[in-house]
């Protein structure tokens, strides 16, 4: 039997294509495929909004950037983040949220997440607001999005900003609201692992002209010009008007991802299928098992589970039931991640947060106890129930 990889992209013959194709084009990066996947993942995030009055309807400005991580310090500082200043977020995220905040110099505040999503709190958020707060950082989780009604209400009324970690997905959706509606910047991730890939890449989405015209320099080494105009017949000199960074996408990704964009709807109908056999089959075979709660229209980037909880005799060794789960599923060849162990926990965070355990309760317990599974569209069924056979004979072994 061959091993259920935990991931496996989906680049397939018309990427492959529509790279080879760049190739042979004069521009390699800052080009035109730049430019069309930006106008493309605009319209994306407003589909189906033509004659809607509610919601917003006019595409955002979008910046691509070489990953999320640039994009998120890009963001940050387009929307006047300086050092000293406190950011609010999540502890219950990959490294790089917390990392953009740190580069610039400002402080990481980080508050506890919801106990049956992993999503930040808006309750915690509210109470961890200084006069020193700038902003908020919230994480759409797995593909859930953030309560970003909530969040913007608080943000209104503390003339707060709110960039967006959206690197789980730009599919999803949650009381008519989607990533970029209620926010200063969205950010998105084109990492391998991620719903589109380019191997590397990334974008930000805006709605504030001012914003999206820095951050297209602020992507280029603060320089006021762009590649394309060297079609100009003559050179023409360039200015750099901020110290800037290099940070854009290329064309030969663009291409790559111009094609998946429109394959995108159907890939996650694909995984949201297999998400919800993952929960008829767990909740089934195993009584009581704690699954991530649903909040709206889910991207269903990652599927998690969580481990019996600790054993309070053995508080010291923090997720030793998970990684037992981990091991056995290991054995079996199974392929798993950790999405996340709660970020203040991790060695070079504790010495610059001084946050001990106990500080976020529930962002620990859920850091402690889980286990993201194999999610991609070309996962078999058949590889999903040897997932499930997996766990399902280790688990009695746990509890
Ligand atoms: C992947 C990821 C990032 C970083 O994305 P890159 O494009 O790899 O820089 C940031 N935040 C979260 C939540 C992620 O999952």
């Amino acid at each position: 039997m061959s091993k259920v990889e935990f991931y496996r992209h989906q680049l397939g013959k018309d990427e492959t294509a529509a790279w080879l194709k760049t190739i042979e084009t004069l521009f390699l990066t800052l080009g035109p495929e730049v430019a069309a996947f930006e106008k493309e993942l605009g319209e994306y995030l407003v589909r189906d909004r033509e004659n809607s009055t509610g919601p917003l309807t006019a595409p955002p400005y979008v910046i691509g950037t070489n990953s999320c991580s640039m994009g998120l310090i890009l963001a940050l500082k387009a929307v006047g983040l300086e050092a000293g200043d406190e950011v609010i977020t999540t502890s219950m995220t990959f490294v790089s949220t917390v990392n953009a905040i740190l580069h610039l110099g400002a402080k990481p505040v980080l508050v506890d997440v919801e106990r049956g999503t992993g999503l930040i709190d808006p309750t915690a958020v509210l109470a961890a607001i200084t006069p020193r707060t700038k902003g908020i950082l919230p994480v759409h989780l797995y593909g859930q999005l953030a309560d970003m009604r909530a969040l913007r209400k608080i943000a209104n009324a503390y003339s707060l900003f709110i960039v967006e970690d959206s690197a789980h997905g730009f599919e999803m959706e949650r009381d008519s609201v989607r990533p970029g509606d209620l926010s200063d910047c969205a950010v998105f991730s084109f990492y391998a692992t991620k719903n589109i890939t380019s191997g590397d890449g990334g974008a930000i989405t805006t709605r504030n002209q001012s914003v999206s015209e820095r951050l297209r320099r602020l992507r280029n080494h603060g320089v006021s010009k762009a590649a394309t105009d060297r079609k100009k017949s003559s050179y023409e000199h360039w200015d750099a008007v901020e110290i800037g960074y290099k940070a854009n996408l290329t064309d030969l990704d663009a291409s790559l991802l111009r094609i998946q964009l429109p394959k995108a709807e159907e890939k996650r109908q694909q995984r949201a299928r297999l998400a919800d056999r993952y929960r008829a089959m767990l909740t089934q075979e195993i009584p009581g098992i704690e699954l991530n709660e649903k909040r709206g229209q889910s991207a269903n980037h990652l599927f998690t589970i969580h481990s019996p909880p600790q054993n309070p005799l053995h508080p010291k060794i923090w997720g030793a039931k998970r990684d037992a789960l981990l091991i056995a599923l290991g054995i079996a060849e199974i392929g798993t991640a950790v999405n996340y162990r709660a970020v203040h926990t991790l060695s070079y965070l504790i010495d610059i947060l001084k946050m001990p355990r106990g500080s976020l309760p529930n962002a620990e317990d859920i850091g402690d106890r889980t286990i993201s599974l194999p999610m991609y569209p070309t996962l078999t069924d058949r590889d999903q129930e040897r997932v499930i056979d997996s766990i399902v004979s280790a688990w009695p072994r746990l509890e």
